[in-house]
């Protein structure tokens, strides 16, 4: 474990990532960016294949993923006053018929605007409190508006602001994939929907909740369920006291984590890879296997390491090291804690006497917490300034965009989950907020042959 080459500094106090990778580039700062490209507009990837600068700029994007359309001139010209003041404009004309919603990872000059800031599903329960609401503004990515629009009423529009804006992470499980997968298990297992003599089916599918609508749909059509990374560990629970194992994805990183925090052996947590036969694994290993956990992972968390942690604690002697379960098992097994992106947040809140505290999560994020809490010495992880790319794609031109569309009575990049994917969805969904923490932890697979 070595700390050579890591420097981690507090030093970023103002909200905005924007402003300092600006800085950055510009010769104003110190410090170093993963892409100089963050300094542009959006607009300028938006007519180019791939997610963009930024964490998951070497993921490979799927064919078929949207694309933005070009935005107009007006939007990518016009100072950050004044769209600043076209958004409070606008805002103001359409009063409670829109409401706009701002993920936790967003940047600060889009946050600003929004009316409740918070994680996916935070926001998703948010919109629910507005069902007279015309439309919903998401700014966050795809599967998070797909999300909304599962939980809303037919007649709100959900609104995306930049088609571009999806998820690397969801990306990884194509349903196709998933569906091949499926039915390679049946091959192993048997018939999937047949419960044995305990009254458990050979598998049960888990997603979490950065997947597409399409990976919702499919879990609930095969008596699965969605989680978050708050409830990931009641959500295996339930999975476990209905199934002899489970099939987690997209995150091998969250279902991992939670699986070894539950105890079950690492040797029993098979990866899934979706191009070689049975993912990769024997007859054997799956036969064996508890928690099979799908080859996708987030570019964000993928960054944060071991000696970033061992920096941090040389330099910062003391310091409350908390990071989020999508990053890999040996940089959580070296945190102090690790939780969603609420937990650090109150986390931080509830520390009364004054703390240093390194997290690794989002680099927005972390830097809102830092200015919000100045009597605690706060920072990234990651010494490297590398935003999430596609949360990137949201920028407030956008925004003014299609809020003054809204105004002229015009909806913009609507997002819609077609019926036939949307029931089984909120099945899942719903499986997932009626799953409750059982009264003793369950442990079944440790008594399953
Ligand atoms: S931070 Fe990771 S999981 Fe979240 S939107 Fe970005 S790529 Fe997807």
């Amino acid at each position: 474990m070595s700390a050579v080459n890591i420097s981690l500094q507090p030093r970023r106090i103002d909200p905005s990532v924007d402003l300092e990778i600006r800085a950055i580039v510009e010769g104003r700062a110190g410090g170093e960016t993963c892409s100089t490209d963050l300094a542009s507009g959006p607009w300028n990837f938006d007519t180019v294949p791939g997610y963009g600068p930024g964490a998951s700029m070497g993921d490979v994007i799927p064919t078929g993923s949207p694309r933005q359309g070009e935005l107009p001139a007006e939007y990518r010209t016009a100072s950050a006053d004044e769209l600043d003041a076209r958004i409070l404009a606008a805002k103001a004309a359409l009063g409670d018929r829109v409401v706009v919603l701002g993920h936790f990872y967003q940047r600060e000059e889009v946050v600003r605007h929004a009316d409740y800031v918070g994680d996916s599903f935070q926001l998703a329960n948010a919109a629910l409190e507005h069902p007279d609401a015309e439309a919903i503004v998401f700014c966050g990515v795809h599967f998070m508006a797909e999300t909304a629009d599962l939980l809303s009423r037919p007649e709100q529009a959900v609104i995306l602001p930049n088609l571009a804006a999806g998820c690397s992470m969801a990306d990884m499980a194509d349903i196709d994939q998933v569906e091949d997968a499926w039915e390679q298990l049946e091959d192993v297992y048997g018939d999937l929907s047949a419960p044995d003599a305990d009254g458990l089916v050979p598998v049960i599918p888990v997603t979490y909740m950065n997947s597409s609508a399409a990976i919702k749909g499919f879990v609930g059509r095969h008596g699965g369920i969605v989680c978050t990374s708050s409830n990931a560990r009641t959500v295996l629970e339930w999975a476990f006291a209905r199934g002899r194992r489970v099939l987690f994805f997209p995150d091998q990183h969250l279902g991992r984590n939670t699986a070894k925090a539950m105890g079950v052996p690492l040797e029993q947590m098979p990866m899934w890879n979706p191009r070689k036969p049975l993912g990769g694994s024997t007859e054997e290993q799956l036969l064996d296997a508890r928690v099979i956990l799908w080859h996708g992972f987030c570019s964000v968390h993928r960054r944060f390491s071991v000696d970033q942690i061992a920096a941090a604690r040389a330099e910062h002697p003391g310091v409350r090291v908390i990071v989020h379960p999508e990053c890999p098992m040996e940089v959580v097994d070296a945190a102090d804690e690790s939780g969603s992106t609420d937990y650090i947040r109150k986390a931080i809140e509830a520390a009364t006497e004054p703390t240093t505290f390194a997290i690794g999560t989002e680099v927005n994020l972390v830097q809102r917490l830092a200015a919000q809490h100045p009597q605690h010495e706060i920072f990234c992880l990651d010494p490297v300034v590398c935003p999430c790319s596609t949360m990137y794609r949201i920028h407030p031109g956008y925004l003014a965009w299609v809020l003054e569309a809204l105004v002229d009575g015009e909806v913009l990049n609507r997002i819609t989950v077609p019926g036939d994917v949307a029931d089984p969805a909120r099945v899942a969904l719903e499986r997932m907020l009626a799953a409750k923490p059982p009264a003793a932890p369950a442990a079944h697979w440790e008594q399953a042959s």
